[in-house]
């Protein structure tokens, strides 16, 4: 890369979370494959971050590129207005089928955030269909993330997340405690706390949206799945959809298929999306079930309202169908399952190393809490120099590398964390 193309990324190209004066530096990549990224100076690293939970089967997969190629030789897009086509239908179907059984439903979104809208619409259209008008709000549990577009933010933790920014935009959902019991604790005390929103605000509550077990951006912190029981059933009670945000923990980084399987419970509506196209292209899905299908169909509208132009883009949709082909021949439960041994071996011994404050780890997520917030150019720097990817922020130091990462090169992330600490 030429010098004046590194000048026109830092003053023309806003990377994630950057301001474009002074901007924090950028590493050119030209190549991946398998769990490596290749620098353009020749430095190759060890990927940590699966590209932000997504590319579960490694870079450069023969399996998906040939996926790819193929549908692309047919058609990479067609509009999905008045058309229909078997990458959707294939997918749709496999979606369907590796869920729990009341979600039958599928709208095809073109990322996370996007999925997180519709699945906030999707609720208070339902409860438009029933006659409920006034139920419009969404209840969530602090430290939860659930993307950058305005409802999804509207639902984000109001401190770590945008709120202040753009006060008097978003609108005012109903925040409760973040849960505080551990994935090994009886959430009790949490539920008491939640109940006391349901029972106050019920009557205008549409949905709660949580992410099940693990909080992901909004801290990286796992919790109890029996918090995700109980909120079930206080949805039950109090008449409120359930939302899941399975966006980061689903297909298979929790150690389950699905992290609501920890909790044993269905929501009436599920998002997912960064791992479902293997890291390949941006799509996602929200699931639902006849009943609330069936209050879209009653309400006002009298049908659901969203269609974003690039629906059921047929060239994600078949990458995504073979992405899901590789998870169903199952290495992924023995490929989660000894990661999880792993990073609990060489970074639990972390905790007591002066300057971490936690250290967690769940499936192939290993999370180590330092105590003061860090220099993340500087850390970035030294993980590139040791030869690995990850990339902290805040206080956060955390790996969730592809599954198909084998054993060496994992010690090689957790050597590294040790070392810059
Ligand atoms: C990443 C993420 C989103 C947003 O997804 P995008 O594809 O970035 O829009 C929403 N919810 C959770 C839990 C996420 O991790």
């Amino acid at each position: 890369m030429s010098d004046s193309d590194r000048q026109f990324d830092r003053q023309h190209i806003w990377h994630p979370y950057t301001a474009l004066r002074d901007p924090l530096p950028t590493y050119p990549v030209t190549r991946a494959e398998g769990v490596r990224l290749y620098l353009e100076n020749g430095r190759e690293l060890i990927d940590g971050m699966s590209s932000w939970w997504a590319a579960i089967h490694g870079y450069n997969h023969p399996a998906l590129n040939a996926a790819a190629t193929e549908q692309l030789s047919k058609m990479s897009h067609v509009m999905f207005g008045g058309i229909t086509h078997e990458p959707a239908i294939r997918l749709c179907q496999q979606l369907v089928a590796m869920t729990p059984a009341p979600l039958e439903k599928v709208f095809l979104a073109d990322s996370g955030s996007i999925s997180v809208e519709v699945a906030l619409k999707m609720a208070v259209q339902y409860w438009q269909g029933r006659g409920r008008p006034e139920k419009c709000r969404y209840l969530t549990p602090r430290r939860g993330y659930h993307g950058d577009t305005f409802g999804a933010m509207s639902v984000t933790d109001p401190d770590s997340g945008m709120h202040w920014m753009f006060k008097g935009l978003l609108p005012g959902h109903l925040f409760m405690p973040m849960p505080e019991a551990g994935f090994d604790e009886s959430a009790e005390q949490d539920l008491v706390q939640a109940e006391r929103y349901f029972a106050e605000h019920h009557q205008q509550l549409a949905a709660v949206i949580l992410e099940p077990v693990v909080q992901g951006a909004g801290g990286m912190r796992i919790y109890s799945p029996g918090y995700v029981k109980g909120i079930r059933a206080l949805c039950d009670r109090y008449e409120v959809l359930l939302i899941l945000d399975e966006i980061a923990t689903g297909f298979g980084r929790t150690g389950k298929l699905f992290a609501m399987e920890w909790a044993d419970i269905c929501p009436d509506i599920l998002c997912l999306g960064k791992a479902l196209t293997g890291g390949y292209l941006t799509l996602a899905a929200t699931l639902t079930t006849q009943e609330v299908a069936d209050g879209i169909s009653d309400s006002p509208a009298g049908c659901f309202m969203h269609g974003p132009t690039f629906m059921g883009n047929p060239l994600a949709c078949a990458v995504a169908c073979q992405s899901l082909a590789l998870l169903s021949e199952n290495r992924w439960q023995q490929q989660v399952l000894m990661i999880e041994s792993q990073l609990k071996a060489q970074l639990l011994p972390l905790k007591n190393h002066e300057a971490v404050a936690d250290v967690r780890v769940l499936g192939a997520i290993g999370v180590v809490e330092v105590k003061t917030a860090v220099d993340m150019a500087k850390l970035q720097a030294q993980f590139v120099a040791l030869g690995v990817w990850i990339r902290p922020f805040g206080r956060l130091i955390y790996v969730m590398p592809p599954y198909v990462i084998s054993p060496s090169e994992l010690s090689k992330l957790t050597c590294a964390i040790k070392a810059v600490l």
